[in-house]
């Protein structure tokens, strides 16, 4: 999680963090820096803190633990929103981390451990929020290769993509995907099928940056010099400047942050393209603590699902009905709703349509078709951010997107390789290369550190998460895909993108699976996949 409850939560001394038990009540856990090492206490939970938005809880918080008068902010937070607190009900709740920014300004500027369902997981434990209290700051300065190395980071080729039009030659950040797949008509729309190509121009980043709707102010999480951010505001009453450092300083109310997935998953994928709408639709997930990826996507099955005359759900929602989304949101969120914050598989279980759910192993897809990537079912953390296979399609020149080798070679040597950033802890839009990992950490700690150990760690932890699949009982044939995403299917012969046979994806998934089942006896693994 970017931001900076992670920084503030090592100052405190604490390094993992493991929670047993249920509390009897909903707990605040506080972990203070002391001379004598962290400190952990409980204290109960206040009404500002149960059923409560998020934003209701970061300003508690902020106001109980820090002294924003004196902007002074020695506590960073991490809490779980109304939908962690439903997890009985909702099992794709996120948790929530606190921006410096958030604290100082108090706009709703968070990060997120979104995926997987950990706010779900927290709120189980009756922890609402977690509290990282620390005066001092440690920043590691490492040696004097830290510094080019922060450099390279921040300004080099590697993050340009994610770098805002305005700081150094970006190209626009996580947004600009939406523009980028549109124009190969490979853009998820209405669960999943494009008809085309450009057809979410109104909502595209670049169409809203250029609006005299908005001003845009781009950001940044606290040192960090890529500064992904691309804050939507509204104008003032007098209309926008023209002159774009003017208007940053004369604008109007907050509306929302533009980030890719979010914007997309609750826009052109639920047939919503007023930027207005979307923007208010994305910040809710946010606002109500949910997985912004899980959720729009159970909205996108229930729309396609009501669209296909398959029956009435969520009070006949269709594609386009932004009040009826907003509203499934919040029923879900606060538990009036109990099925549908159980992702789509348990949905599609219970009502049918598992041929247009959109998930692998349970975990709904990202923003990116499964169309074009075979190697969703792969991934052991969600398919965009354990899975390197989601862009290949469009982004490879020597993509053969017909060949099993192709896929099966960037699913088992190079895909998993991403998983790199979960265990340094980086930001995953620094796309940290292992020979700049291997000598951060000599340069921060003094230890010999070597790339391969870096890649050897990263293919363990990605063979683990295979085998312990393996102990949990899955099936071969729960490596899947939707029905529908089938070349000869509804949504497989799309006019951006059709080349995912039934048979190609079986050949692919029998080889992946058989060399999973080799290295994982090879690392050791072998009680778990019954070796
Ligand atoms: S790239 Fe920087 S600004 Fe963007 S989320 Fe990561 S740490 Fe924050």
């Amino acid at each position: 999680m970017s931001g900076s409850f992670g920084r503030k939560l090592s100052y405190t001394g604490i390094g993992d963090l493991v929670l047993t038990g249920r509390a009897a009540t909903p707990q605040i856990l506080v972990i203070k820096q002391t001379d004598a090492g962290p400190s952990l206490s409980l204290m109960d939970a206040p009404e500002e803190m149960i059923g409560t938005r998020v934003r209701n809880r970061m300003d508690y918080l902020n106001n109980h633990f820090n002294d924003p008068a004196s902007k002074n902010y020695p506590a960073h937070f991490a809490v779980i929103g109304p939908a962690g607190e439903q997890w009985e009900t909702v099992w794709y709740a996120c948790i929530v981390g606190t921006t410096q920014e958030q604290l100082m300004i108090g706009e709703d500027k968070w990060r997120f451990g979104g995926r997987l369902g950990m706010g779900s997981v927290l709120g189980s434990k009756n922890v609402v929020g977690i509290v990282a209290l620390a005066e001092k700051d440690y920043y590691r300065k490492g040696d004097a290769r830290l510094k080019a190395i922060n450099n390279e980071i921040g300004r080099g080729d590697q993050t340009r993509g994610y770098r805002h039009p305005n700081n150094r030659d970006g190209l626009g950040g996580t947004g600009k995907n939406s523009q980028f797949l549109d124009s190969f008509g490979v853009l998820p729309v209405k669960n999943f099928a494009p008809p085309g190509e450009n057809v979410a121009v109104p909502v595209h980043l670049e169409t809203m940056r250029d609006s005299d709707e908005f001003i845009v102010l781009d950001k940044n999480c606290f040192g960090c010099q890529i500064s992904c951010h691309q804050d939507f505001y509204d104008v003032p009453p007098e209309g926008k400047d023209p002159d774009r450092r003017q208007a940053r300083k004369n604008h109007g109310p907050y509306l929302g942050r533009y980030e890719f997935e979010p914007m997309e998953l609750s826009g052109p994928n639920l047939g919503i393209l007023d930027p207005h709408a979307n923007l208010e639709l994305a910040r809710l997930d946010d606002d109500l603590g949910f997985d912004t990826i899980s959720v729009n996507v159970v909205l996108s099955f229930l729309m396609d699902y009501n669209g296909k005359g398959h029956g009435s759900v969520g009070d006949g929602i269709t594609f386009g009905d932004f009040e009826k989304a907003k509203k499934i949101k919040e029923d879900i969120a606060y538990g009036r709703e109990t099925l549908f914050g159980k992702g789509v598989r348990a949905i599609a279980d219970e009502i049918g349509g598992e041929e247009s759910a959109m998930h692998s192993k349970g975990v709904e897809f990202s923003a990116y078709l499964g169309q074009t990537n075979p190697g969703y079912p792969f991934a052991i953390a969600g398919g965009h951010m354990s899975m390197r296979t989601l862009l290949l399609y469009v982004m490879d020149p020597g993509c053969k997107p017909e060949s099993a080798d192709y896929w099966v070679h960037n699913i088992t040597n190079e895909g998993w390789k991403m998983i790199t950033k979960d265990l340094h802890g980086g930001c995953l839009f620094a796309m940290t290369p292992p020979d700049q990992v291997s000598e951060g950490i000599e340069s921060i700690f003094g230890i010999p550190f070597s790339n391969e150990q870096v890649l050897n760690a990263t293919f363990r932890a990605h063979v683990l998460g295979f085998a312990l699949e393996q102990k949990q009982g899955i099936t071969a044939e729960e490596y899947d895909m939707p029905a529908d995403i089938f070349v000869g299917q509804p949504k497989g012969d799309l006019p951006g993108v059709h080349f995912l046979t039934r048979d190609l994806f079986e050949e692919i998934r029998e080889r992946v699976l058989e060399r999973l089942h080799e290295d994982a006896g090879k690392l050791g693994y072998g009680q778990y996949i019954g070796a």
